[in-house]
């Protein structure tokens, strides 16, 4: 089943240089790109993604990193495109994500976790709404 997911490289990623690396690997697996910007995101909008989050103590600090520096939004496409880019970025700590995944490889701390990607198909298109409201190619 062809889906689209919503994954976001986190500013850090974006100041390390790895824009170009994450892109490689998500292209090299077989899926699509159907969208794709660089932006600065307003803080309504980082806190509108991470609502399953408010409340938690990281929640404050995860929406001002969000929105303080430039981050890439792509709206990925393919075959089970959710499940395939959740098992390719890794567990949510990279010292526990598993050597080949995009956390594994590219991460070191949970503050710095290269990544984001939508968990569920329900999440993804809630979160493509978000991010792409303007649509999709
Ligand atoms: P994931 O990004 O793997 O879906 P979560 O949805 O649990 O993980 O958390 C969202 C993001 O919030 C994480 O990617 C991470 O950047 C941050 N985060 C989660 N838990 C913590 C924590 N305990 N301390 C600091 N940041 C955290
Ligand atoms: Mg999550």
């Amino acid at each position: 089943m062809s889906e689209t997911t919503l994954v976001l490289i986190k500013p850090g990623a974006v100041d390390r240089g790895l824009i170009g690396e994450v892109v490689r690997r998500i292209e090299a697996r077989g899926l699509r790109l159907a969208g794709l910007k660089l932006i600065q995101p307003e803080r309504a909008t980082v806190e509108e993604h991470y609502a399953e989050h408010k409340g938690k103590p990281f929640y404050d600090g995860i929406c001002t990193s969000l929105s303080t520096a430039p981050i890439v939004a792509m709206a990925v496409k393919g075959e089970n495109a959710v499940l395939a880019i959740r098992t390719m970025m890794g567990a949510t700590k990279p010292v526990e994500a598993a050597p080949g995944t995009v956390r594994g490889d590219l991460g070191l701390t949970i503050e710095d976790n290269v990544c984001h990607s939508a968990a569920t198909s329900d999440d993804a298109q809630r979160e493509l709404g978000i991010w792409f409201p303007e649509g999709l190619l």
